[in-house]
């Protein structure tokens, strides 16, 4: 009976992570070309003896497929699936299936960096996708209904992670799942390749932003991301982000969720600022830094730059960094077509040379809600987003200032929080 709860939620949680992502292919038509090749009679009756580990890898090989595909990663996807036969080996079945040959260097690649591929056994479940026919891009090893092991290709290697079904966390009914990786390009890119919910990767990235720097993220660091999942009535499955860890340069940072569904550290004090760090989904390279006392090279002058400038390409979302009220949108022939909000405590905030406005003056908004597109608008010599924050009427550092609420649990709050987590950090390994 459990096992199959489990399963319901294991298929049913993933299935909801991938829902946003099939929307977004509808529209796209070069990606429907998959090859499933005939099994025969005794594949047939594996496959029934084996529904349940084909279900899951199948749906979950469906998320990477949809999230390699928004990477724009891919032309042309052909995807695979086996289930492994007493005595195979990797590298001769994906060369079984291809029959325009592939490229064996990527196989061997994969085999010297995991060398843990050559102890398939029968009635896995392997799933791979091939790009522009030979280029083997990811695979999906489905080894038994808790584990699953995925194989990335990111820039000039394969990445692994590790996603794993955790029973029974804090006393709960459901089953947990457990995500943990290895940041090969930005931690964004390297948790969505894994098939993690996008708002869980804000979630972690906003509230860790204060602590570390993400750009300084090196390949090699590690991560783990723990959800948990839950059934209604109506056998809806609910699914929450309960902490997450990041290992980088020999320190662990860590975030969890409160019974009162914010982010706290191991100590139990908020990691929930008033204002995200960048008013974009990702930080971008910084074209000119904030400089009150800038000398302009030409006339050799003071022209101070009161914010910084970020080198976004045209048309990227731009957030409000935190929750206020629209004053200014409107164009000037200095700042383009820009935005000012003022939010509380005399402070506000500024965004220019965008594209397109998004919002009107009076219009309350929240923290994260999209207010622009970004662009090349006003005196501006390339495209970029300037940003500027002013405290008091006086301008302040973007990327050094700590308008960070400092909130700490406190009493039964804080005993019940710590009790939690307790249960949790052990489960954020890495092995
Ligand atoms: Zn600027």
């Amino acid at each position: 009976m459990s096992s199959i709860l489990l399963l319901i939620i294991i298929v049913m949680t993933i299935w909801k992570f991938f829902i946003p992502c099939t929307l977004l292919n509808k529209s796209k038509k070069n990606y429907n070309k998959e090859f499933y090749l005939k099994k025969d009679e005794s594949h047939q009756s594996e496959i029934i003896k084996n529904k349940k580990f084909f279900n899951s890898a199948m749906v979950y090989f469906d998320i990477l497929k949809k999230h390699l595909y928004l990477n724009k990663l891919s032309k042309e996807i052909n995807v695979y699936n086996h289930i492994v036969c007493q005595g195979d080996v990797l590298s001769e079945i994906l060369k079984k299936y291809s029959s325009d040959g592939i490229d064996s260097s990527g196989v061997s690649l994969l085999l010297q960096q995991y060398p843990i591929l050559r102890k398939l056994e029968a009635g896995q479940i392997l799933s791979w996708m091939m790009i522009t026919k030979k280029k083997l891009q990811c695979l999906v090893w489905n080894i038994f209904p808790q584990e699953i092991r995925v194989y990335n290709r990111m820039h000039a290697s394969f990445t692994e992670g590790i996603i794993r079904i955790l029973n029974q966390l804090n006393n709960s009914l459901y089953p947990a799942i457990l995500f943990t990786g290895e940041l090969n390009g930005t931690f964004i890119d390297s948790a969505r390749s894994l098939g993690i919910e996008e708002n869980y990767i804000i979630d972690i990235s906003n509230a860790l932003q204060y602590q570390l720097d993400f750009r300084k993220l090196r390949q090699g660091d590690r991560f783990a991301v723990l959800i948990s999942t839950m059934m209604d009535r109506s056998y809806n499955v609910e699914s929450k982000l309960l902490g997450a860890r990041l290992y980088t340069s020999g320190k662990n940072y860590y975030i969890f969720r409160a019974n009162n569904g914010k982010f706290y550290d191991r100590e139990a004090v908020s990691l929930e600022g008033s204002f995200i760090r960048f008013p974009t989904l990702k930080p971008f390279r910084i074209s000119s830094n904030f400089n009150l006392n800038r000398l302009n090279p030409v006339t050799g002058q003071v022209s101070p730059h009161a914010g910084v400038d970020f080198a976004v390409p045209i048309g990227t979302p731009v957030f409000s960094v935190g929750d206020g009220e629209v004053i200014v949108s409107t164009y000037s022939k200095i700042a383009g077509n820009y935005i000012a909000i003022k939010h509380g405590c005399h402070c506000i905030t500024r965004y220019m040379h965008l594209k397109k406005l998004l919002v009107i003056p009076g219009q309350k908004v929240k923290r994260g809600d999209n207010i622009a597109l970004s662009g090349n608008t006003g005196r501006s010599t390339g495209p970029h987003l300037h940003f500027e924050i002013w405290i008091n009427h006086r301008p302040v550092n973007p990327l050094t200032t700590k308008i960070l609420n400092i909130d700490k649990l406190s009493g039964n709050e804080r005993i019940i929080y710590l009790n939690q987590i307790k249960d949790i950090i052990p489960k954020l390994c890495f092995d």
